[in-house]
């Protein structure tokens, strides 16, 4: 990756890309969630692929359509609630969207994310399916303000092999990801729920979010079962026995940062530590001791974990939170 030492954008800037961002999802003129995971995605990939600088950041269609299945993945399951029939949701105004449609047909093969992944060849047909529709609609439609195209992510024209986000967007994607997260999150479940489609069922239910977003905690008790024999039984952050003590598995990178799964994150605590931790990062002594369990176990750790259906990238994951700890320092 070649970065140039362009400038970053000053605070005025910032504030026009918010602005924009912010009349993007008020636009009102969408016919599918996907522009949600378009805007997602690309911080996402901004995090894990770029820097803290004012360049221009290109994005392969493959890694963008990556993000996506894995937003797209829980959602396209059915979704169980009380009574009634398990139901799909929606996430079009016409057509089950294309993407849904592809990601089902997978999911009727295998189980999970990760066994998907160990088949290359489907994996990689997926991927390139999702990309060329990713490219052909979301990509064209999201900068379009009320009929208006307002360049600011990226231009169009220059983003045919990958898309290029222009200087200084990146560093916008970086700095305000948790704002672009979770309007983004609201603004997409709001049209889930009030889609025509899934209104007559889905109408008051609480746990919609909780459904569409919130980490999945099914197989946490599996990588719990692994990790107190890597931790040897002691707490990862008090060294404490948890042989008498009820613990949970911790995100090390909290999830309120950075909203997505992936194996080398998780750590194991005892109730105390997890709760005093709660949404914050630990400390930077921490930091080294989890980077240097993931490089002495990472083998282990993409065997076991990604057993039960997670991501599991130490690069990824060490990129991650070398972003999320620059950011908590600039931000005292
Ligand atoms: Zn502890």
């Amino acid at each position: 990756m070649l970065f140039s030492t362009a400038e970053i954008p000053t605070h005025h800037e910032q504030l026009k890309f918010l602005k924009h961002i912010q009349q993007i999802l008020q636009s009102g003129t969408f016919t599918s969630t996907y522009k949600f995971a378009l805007l997602i995605s690309i911080t996402r990939l901004a995090i894990e692929q770029g820097q803290d600088t004012g360049a221009a950041l290109h994005l392969e269609y493959q890694d963008i359509a990556e993000k996506f299945i894995d937003l797209y993945w829980k959602q396209s399951l059915p979704f169980q609630f009380n009574q009634y029939e398990p139901f799909f949701l929606k996430q079009s105004t016409g057509q089950q969207a294309k993407i849904i449609s592809e990601i089902q047909k997978a999911q009727q093969q295998f189980k999970t994310l990760a066994a998907l992944r160990t088949d290359v060849l489907y994996w990689n047909r997926l991927k390139r399916t999702v990309a060329t529709t990713v490219k052909q609609m979301p990509v064209v439609y999201l900068q379009n303000l009320n009929g208006q195209t307002v360049e600011f992510l990226y231009c169009l024209e220059d983003s045919k092999q990958s898309l290029k986000l222009l200087p200084k967007v990146m560093y916008c994607l970086r700095q305000f990801s948790e704002i672009v997260e979770e309007l983004c999150q609201k603004r997409w479940i709001d049209f889930v729920r009030l889609n025509k489609h899934n209104l007559v069922v889905l109408d008051g239910l609480p746990d919609l979010d909780e459904f569409m977003f919130a980490p999945s905690r099914n197989q946490l008790g599996r990588v719990a079962d692994y990790l107190i024999d890597l931790q040897q039984y002691q707490c990862f952050y008090c060294g404490k026995s948890l042989k008498n003590s009820k613990y949970a598995v911790d995100h090390f990178i909290p999830w309120s940062l950075y909203p997505a799964d992936t194996g080398h994150n998780f750590v194991l605590a005892d109730d105390k530590c997890n709760s005093q931790k709660s949404n914050y990062l630990a400390s930077e002594q921490f930091l080294q001791k989890w980077q240097e369990r993931n490089y002495l176990h990472d083998q282990s750790i993409v065997r076991e974990i990604s057993q039960f259906g997670f991501l599991t990238d130490i690069q990824r994951s060490h990129r991650v939170a070398d972003w999320a700890y620059k950011q908590a320092i600039e931000n005292e």
